[in-house]
Formats: structure tokens, sequence, C-alpha cells
């Protein structure tokens, strides 16, 4: 097997710390914010910072491929109104360039969110009307969609949803999707034993497609199956539970992509890291 798990790492202090805490736990891939999730604005980056990630990335030895930023809370992609949206649209592209500047080539994001102001149908065709500006103006990066838990009025917690916005995206060559475990557990998708996990990832290959599978995040879940609720729990801990990151540990389908711990005790991420690996079978 060819897994690599890390974990969603802190940038606090800069982004260059992030290959650093990475390091610290053992993590063989990383996430990261490239910049502060909560504000919509901050400073350009300077040449200083940008070439200290750079050293700092390569004494890791963890490879772009494997490393999946996430976007900013802040943003919302299918944003029913013009002005809020072009504000999100806008961040998004500082957030990409950032990723070109810094030399990553994956951006993971949430779909977004209809408010209850427009359909379902209208919010997807502005999310993928965003993405075709922000690929036409950026090169270089893939922008991952991530799934969600359907919690509040968020989409992306549906595999047509994401199969939707693939659709209707121009250069379809640029973007990927990330499947969250504890999202995809409470959006209603079983993967708690062989059978149930076989269905969903069929279902996920026939919808959208495992070609576009570019990251995971690997979360077990507070809630119960199908409770549209966004709360992760430390992986064995919760109701999703050991046999589903068993499975995935040992599906050669999730190899040569970060893996993502978001789990809620980052001080046992190390040994979160190390049970995982230690459930792949010897050959
Ligand atoms: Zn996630
Ligand atoms: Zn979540």
């Amino acid at each position: 097997m060819n897994k690599f798990v890390g974990a969603h790492v802190s940038s606090s202090g800069g982004v260059f710390n992030a290959p650093i805490n990475a390091m610290e736990i053992e993590a063989k891939a990383f996430a990261l914010f490239v910049k502060n999730q909560r504000q919509w604005m901050a400073k350009p980056y300077d040449e200083k910072t940008i070439e200290k990630f750079k050293t700092n990335l390569k004494a890791s030895k963890i490879e772009p491929k494997h490393i999946l930023p996430h976007d900013s809370y802040l943003i919302n992609l299918g944003h029913p109104d013009d002005e809020k949206r072009e504000k999100s649209l806008n961040a998004f592209l500082d957030e990409i360039k950032r990723c070109e500047l810094l030399g990553l080539v994956k951006l993971n994001f949430h779909p977004g969110s209809h408010l209850k102001q427009i359909s379902e149908e209208e919010c997807l065709d502005r999310i993928a009307d965003s993405l075709n500006t922000a690929l036409s103006k950026t090169k270089g990066v893939t922008l991952v969609i991530e799934n969600t838990a359907g919690q509040g009025t968020n989409l992306g917690y549906k595999f047509e949803h994401i199969a939707y916005i693939i659709d209707k995206v121009k250069d379809k060559s640029r973007i990927g999707v990330c499947i969250d475990t504890c999202h995809l557990f409470t959006s209603g998708y079983d993967i708690r034993d062989k059978e149930a996990y076989d269905e969903t990832w069929d279902e996920f290959d026939k919808i959208v497609g495992f070609d576009y599978l570019q990251g995971m995040h690997l979360n077990d879940s507070k809630p119960d199956l199908g409770s549209r609720v966004d709360r992760h729990e430390s992986i064995g801990k919760g109701k999703i539970g050991i046999e589903a990151f068993r499975l995935i540990m040992n599906d050669k389908r999730m190899d040569d992509i970060p893996l993502i711990l978001e789990t809620p005790d980052n001080s046992i991420w190390k040994d979160e890291i190390k049970l995982l690996y230690g459930l792949i079978k010897k050959q």
C-alpha cells in the first residue's frame, strides 16, 4: 500500500510552520490554511515567507501532491447575493494564487450554501460558474470539492451535487474531489462494514468517478448516520468505528492521495497516524 497520512496542521506564526508541525507528528501528508481562515483579507506573502516555506517543505520530504490546503470558512462560491458571491470569488482567487506562490497544486473547498434564498440547483450553477472563473484566471492548482455533512443550507451532501458541479466545469483536468468520512457518514452514506463500504464507493464511482478523488479527510463521527450534523471524533472513538478506516487503509483506490486527519484531539495525531498505518495488512 502506498498511503500518505497526515493532519490539518497549524499555520500559526506563518505558513512556513506547517511543514514543521507535520514533521513533528511524523506525517506523510498535511493540510493547512494559506491565510487566516476567519478573515477576508490578509497581506500578501513576502519573499522570505515563500522561501522559508519551501525550505521547510523540502526538509519534510512531503510532496506537493500530498498537501491539501483548505480554503477559508467565510467563502461561499454559491452565495445568492451577487456582490457577496463576488467577494467570495475574490478571496478564493487570492487563496489559489497563494497556493501557486508556495508551489502547491491543490486547494480544497466546501461547495457553498443556498441560505434558503435560491434553489439547490441555482446554487450549484453559481458554484460551477465561480469555479469556471477561478480556473480561467489561475493555473497549476486543482480545485478540490469537499463533500459536506449537509448541515444547515450547505450543498455537497450528495454525490449528485458534486457530479452536477463537475459536469458544468469546463476544464475538468483541474477539478477534484475530497471525501470526508465524517461528512460522508452523517450525510447518510454508510461505510461501517465491508458490504456498506463497497456499496457507498460503488455509488461514488458510478456518480462521480474515482478519477476525481484527490484527497480524503479521515474523521470518525460524533453524530449518527444521516444526522446531517458535522462533528468530528477521533479515529475509532465515534459512530463510524475502526473497521471503515481499516478498509480505507487497505484500499488501493486511496493510494497516493493526501489522507488528512481533522480529528478534535491534536495531542494524539501522531498516535492516530501510527494507528492508521498499523491497520495495513501485511502481504
Ligand atoms: Zn473535512
Ligand atoms: Zn467537518
